[in-house]
């Protein structure tokens, strides 16, 4: 986990991005035939295998109850409406009526059993009114990673718990994103260790599960995460040691779990990574119509700006508009270590196209923004670490765009340049540090003016105030794995 804890800085930029597409026109379609009765009763329903005539599904007309599960029967598929998986902003769109948070109409479960391969039981939100979003559990795809990303697992991994146990890993060149996690959605996953399979191994990172979120100077890991979930990517810069003979990586998590990992591998780069936005209460932004907001759209052109100068670009920004219970719940972060922020990552859940999910909630105590882990779960929806929080309230807009840009970075596997405490890098080559010996007021950190020309210009300095992307960094983010 890591966050951005204080900022300065301003950006500004232009460019040409078109004006959000109008709402779909409402399908030509017949009337709803209603739900499937079974002897003048509606047959009441949690998956489809309920159901001996139609599907599982909810209707628009019945009385939306905020936070309430959803009402779910037996029915025909509406007419002229899409199926599932296909893109959604409404419910109404949908066949079955139900619209995910993130913008999939989905199908109903009640365990992963019901789902298609490659896809998990997992709860979603569907807005059902005005003031009004509501709860089932539903079919959502695991991954959702560009076409040349191979998959390898998920596969069983050891079992966890409070002592360090071991795991191996092949030969991760010539890129590789590994991520571990479990199943109790409470629980943490760490990296207590990273040692090569060499005789004798070569120890290559060493952390304690409640250190910061550190780089090392050859391999940067990220040993904390906010969620059951965490990943390292290989390489990630010119440093990182490129063993023929693979990894022992030694996790932990706080009880006794079972934990499952999964190797992407990709080789292409792309120049473009699409976002989809939560509102969650953030500057108060709305958006019922799937539009940015103004001063919304005005971050992301100033984001883009900064991120051009490596060759990159914001492609896509889908808006997913919160209501009712879901947006009061979330929109103020007590803690930035709060389970709060994982249960908000989760609502990523139904998501099917490769993107950074970002939450624009009110405000996160201690932080203007923090990113799930470093890396985040990449092309990973649904889990407790796959987004970044934005607090929005107190970020002014001039400062918006770095924030976006900082908190996507660590997603996309960018560490700080220096940490505040001036003793730890990231093993980026091209970055300047800011070293002790710049902590001119001895108060044991540096801060941006300390650092000036050393960094504090940096997108990735510790404190947010820097605008500059160095080409490593900009290539790593190039070849994250929801670039296209
Ligand atoms: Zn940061």
């Amino acid at each position: 986990m890591t966050c951005l804890a204080l900022v300065l800085l301003a950006s500004a930029g232009c460019d040409e991005r078109a004006p959000p597409a109008p709402p779909p026109p409402r399908p030509d379609a017949g009337p709803d035939t209603g739900p499937a009765r079974d002897a003048g009763e509606v047959v009441v329903c949690t998956r489809d295998g309920d159901c001996d005539d139609g599907v599982c599904r909810s209707y628009a007309d019945l009385r939306p109850s905020d936070r309430a599960a959803i009402s779910l029967s037996c029915g025909a598929p509406e007419t002229g409406r899409s199926p599932v998986g296909a893109g959604c902003l409404r419910q109404d769109e949908c066949d079955r009526h139900l619209c995910a948070f993130a913008g999939t109409c989905v199908q109903p479960c009640a365990g992963h059993e019901d789902c298609a391969t490659g896809e998990l039981c997992r709860a979603v939100w569907v807005a059902t009114g005005p003031n009004a979003m509501q709860s089932l559990d539903a079919c959502t795809a695991q991954f959702a990673l560009p076409g040349d990303v191979t998959v390898e697992g998920p596969t069983p991994g050891p079992e966890l718990g409070e002592m360090a146990v071991l795991d191996e890993l092949e030969a991760l060149a010539p890129n590789a994103l590994v991520a571990w996690w479990v199943a109790e959605p409470d629980q943490h996953v760490h990296i207590n260790s990273i040692a090569t399979r060499d005789t004798p191994a070569v120890r290559l990172f060493s952390g304690l599960p409640s250190s910061h979120s550190a780089a090392t100077l050859l391999w940067g890991i990220g040993p904390n995460t906010l969620g059951e979930l965490t990943a390292i990517r290989f390489p990630n810069g010119p440093m990182t040691p490129p063993s023929t003979t693979g990894y022992t990586v030694g996790l932990t998590s706080e009880m006794t779990s079972p934990s499952e990992r999964v190797v992407l591998r990709r080789t292409e780069t792309g120049t473009t990574f699409d976002i989809d936005a939560y509102l969650l209460g953030g500057r108060a932004w709305e958006s019922p119509d799937g539009s940015m907001p103004e001063a919304m759209a005005e971050a992301m052109t100033g984001a883009n700006a900064l991120l051009a100068t490596v060759g990159l670009s914001i492609g896509d920004v889908r808006v997913h508009d919160a209501r009712g219970f879901l947006r009061a719940r979330y929109s103020i972060v007590e803690s930035r270590f709060s389970d709060d922020l994982r249960e908000i990552f989760r609502l990523s859940a139904g998501a099917t196209r490769p993107s950074v999910h970002v939450f624009f909630v009110r405000f996160i105590d201690g932080a203007l923004g923090v990113s799930a882990g470093i890396v985040g779960a990449q092309g990973m929806p649904g889990t407790g670490a796959s987004g970044v929080a934005i607090g929005a309230d107190p970020i002014p807009d001039e400062m918006m765009p770095s924030v976006i840009v900082h908190e996507i970075g660590h997603f996309l596997g960018l560490f700080h340049t220096s940490e505040a405490n001036a003793l730890v890098f990231e093993p980026l080559t091209d970055t300047p540090e800011c070293r002790r010996d710049r902590d001119v007021n001895g108060d044991g950190a540096v801060d941006s003016t300390e650092c000036a020309g050393a960094g504090a210009n940096n997108v990735m300095f510790w404190s947010g105030t820097g605008t500059e992307i160095s080409e490593q960094q900009g290539a790593l983010m190039r070849s994250a794995y929801v670039t296209r």
